[in-house]
């Protein structure tokens, strides 16, 4: 991690809420990806997303939320052509195990009913923490932090804190940020890792967090080359915002895949 030297715990409190509220108003369409209506269909569609992207989940949980629509579906499923619906997002058989395994233990000890807390949630087939964190947050509203490999990246670049390991992440960023922003924060920060901060060439020359964080310079900071790395459908305004000429990002970086 690059720090900002000597800057005290309160001084770095006061510098990740500044970055919170700046990329709030950077991200604003930033949201939950996969599409879901219920919190069993986003438990199910958090649990496809496991090494794929929330792009291909969302192209095969309309068929399977429309045959399997209760927990009593999933654990009654037959197996042979639950795999062949999910065989699109890769560890087809895994996945499921899971599902399967999912719906038996809800209708065994829940009623067949999502649970609401965390612990009984991390005890559920297929859910781990992070899982549960993106259920509580989007479909219960209970504020939660989601740790994924974009947010394990950007909360070390950022300084907020010095460390691999996703759980004390977690609980490291939840004494930084209000608890009330935890799962908005998650998504925007996960934005920013898909459209400006990537894992090999960060778009620092483009990026409105630059003056808060010590790691600018570990991409591009000249105006053209950061332009041309920014990614995504809102990606001319994310150089507009940054103060950079939203005519530097070529058509096709308009166009190109966010990082998954
Ligand atoms: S300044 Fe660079 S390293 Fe820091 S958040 Fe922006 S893109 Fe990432």
């Amino acid at each position: 991690m690059r720090r900002f030297a000597g800057e005290t715990p309160i001084g770095r409190k006061r510098r990740a809420r500044k970055m919170a509220r700046l990329l709030a108003d950077t991200h604003p369409d930033a949201h939950c990806e996969l599409d879901f209506s219920t919190p069993l269909e986003l438990a199910v569609a958090t649990i496809l997303s496991a090494q794929t992207t929330d792009v291909r989940v969302n192209q095969v949980t309309p068929r399977l939320f429309a045959k399997y629509r209760s927990a009593a579906d999933y654990a009654a499923a037959d197996r042979a052509e639950m795999e062949e619906l999910l065989r699109p997002t890769g560890f087809f058989r895994a996945k499921t195990n899971s599902l399967i395994r999912l719906g038996q233990q809800l209708e065994e000890q829940h009623g067949g009913v999502l649970p609401r807390k965390l612990e009984e949630l991390v005890a559920l087939p297929g859910i781990g923490r992070k899982t549960a964190n993106v259920i509580l947050g989007n479909a219960f509203g209970v504020p939660g932090i989601t740790v994924d490999t974009h947010f394990r990246r950007l909360a070390n670049r950022f300084g907020w804190v010095d460390e691999t390991d996703e759980v004390k992440i977690e609980f490291l960023v939840a004494d930084l940020i209000e608890k009330r922003d935890w799962t908005m924060l998650s998504h925007r920060v996960i934005f920013h890792g898909r459209r400006v901060c990537h894992a090999r060439k960060p778009a620092c020359g483009a990026c409105t967090l630059a003056a808060l964080c010590p790691s600018y310079g570990t991409g591009p900071t000249e105006a053209v080359p950061a332009a041309k790395l920014l990614k995504g459908p809102r990606a001319r305004d994310l150089a507009a915002a940054a103060g950079v000429d939203p005519q530097l990002v070529p058509a096709a970086a308009v166009l190109a895949p966010e990082e998954p």
